[in-house]
């Protein structure tokens, strides 16, 4: 059994921490919070063992009748890894402490690519070995690389070219916005976001733009791609509909937007209906010569999700990419 723990139990790390307590191989040790609120409460609720984050407020709990099995130096001696879900930034004030205690720990895309020994993507990160740390890239970047590792693979990406309409805040921060407007964010052109890909995919060329939008379910993604190969769209349809962490969305279903998708999502029974998966329009996919078209949609609270399991997997084990996706997705219920 892997011994995990989840260091920040927000978005991410609520959901990080129920798919680790999905697997069969693995056991949640625990999870931190730094103050006795609703997420404390639901984390016991799951029957997660509750580790004070910041040594000094561990009292905080007590007072508020919420029991904790300690500090987060007692989860770091507890577990074969640590996954830091903290905010963006923290998790590069918080590598100190775990190195301090030797665990070796996983980080989300909001940290610089240098925290960790590598970026990771199950899909498209090369064979990595020896790691101490892994840095899973970002809800945008995962998205892409998903979907370039398969093009390029069968068809050379000669350039891809990508316009990101990002939600403004995830549905549980009410002070984001924008508000009534949509605003290119960050202004300068190409984004951070291609270069990103390029710490899992580095011989792919890719530019981005953003966009922030008034919206807080998902992500769009216009995608025009040049590739080598001429395709036609049939082949690119049965191409993403062969990878397992790509929804093809099809025509008849009615899906036409993040609003239907994650109505969609709730009734097949997704908790809190989480997308894993990469929304692609099937009708979406078109080609003109080289050029490839298509729109997908990402679920920013969910998709790199399975990726940290996966992450921990190559952290703390031998077994291979290919046998951890498929008992990732066997445990959670990845594929549409
Ligand atoms: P969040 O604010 O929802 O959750 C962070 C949690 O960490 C909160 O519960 C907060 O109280 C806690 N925290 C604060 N300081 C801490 C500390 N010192 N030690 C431990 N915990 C601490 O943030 P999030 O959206 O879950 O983002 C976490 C990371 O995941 C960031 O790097 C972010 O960029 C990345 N990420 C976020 C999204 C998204 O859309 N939400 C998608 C992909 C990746």
């Amino acid at each position: 059994m892997i011994r995990v723990g989840v260091n920040g139990y927000g978005t991410i790390g609520k959901r990080v921490a129920d798919a680790v307590a999905a697997q069969p191989d693995m056991e949640l040790v625990g999870v931190t919070k730094t103050s006795p609120d609703y997420g404390a409460e639901g984390a016991l609720r799951h029957g997660y063992d509750l580790y004070a984050a910041i040594d000094d407020r561990a009292a905080a709990f007590d007072e508020a009748g919420l029991a904790t099995a300690g500090t987060l130096g007692d989860l770091l001696d507890a577990v074969d890894v640590i996954v830091d879900c903290a905010p963006a930034g923290v998790g590069e004030r918080n590598r100190p402490t775990y190195e301090a205690h030797g665990t070796p720990a996983i980080y989300q895309g909001g940290e610089d690519a240098g925290i960790a020994d590598a970026s990771f993507n199950a899909r498209a990160s090369g064979t990595i070995r020896d790691a101490d740390s892994l840095r899973v890239v970002s809800c945008n970047t995962t998205g892409l690389s998903r979907l370039l590792a398969p093009l390029d693979e069968a068809y050379g990406v000669e350039k891809a070219r990508v316009t990101l309409v990002r939600r403004g805040g995830d549905p549980s921060e009410t002070g984001r916005g924008p508000i009534n407007d949509v605003v290119p964010d960050p202004a300068a052109v190409p984004s951070h976001h291609g270069p990103d890909v390029n710490a899992v995919l580095p011989d792919v060329t890719v530019d981005t733009a953003a966009l922030k939008a008034p919206v807080t379910g998902m992500h769009t993604h216009s995608v025009n791609v040049t590739l080598e190969r001429e395709p036609t769209a049939a082949a690119v349809r049965e191409l993403l509909r062969a990878e397992t962490r790509v929804f093809l969305i099809p025509e008849h279903a009615g899906i036409d937007g993040a609003g239907t998708l994650k109505d969609y999502a709730a009734d097949v029974g997704r908790p809190r209906g989480d997308l894993w998966e990469n929304c692609v329009w099937e009708e979406s996919v078109s080609v003109q010569g080289r050029d490839l078209y298509l729109f997908q949609n990402i679920h920013q609270e969910a998709d790199v999700v399975p990726e940290n399991v996966d992450a921990v997997r190559t952290l703390a084990t031998d077994v291979s990419r290919e046998e951890s996706v498929a008992r990732t997705n066997e445990a959670l219920g990845v594929g549409l």
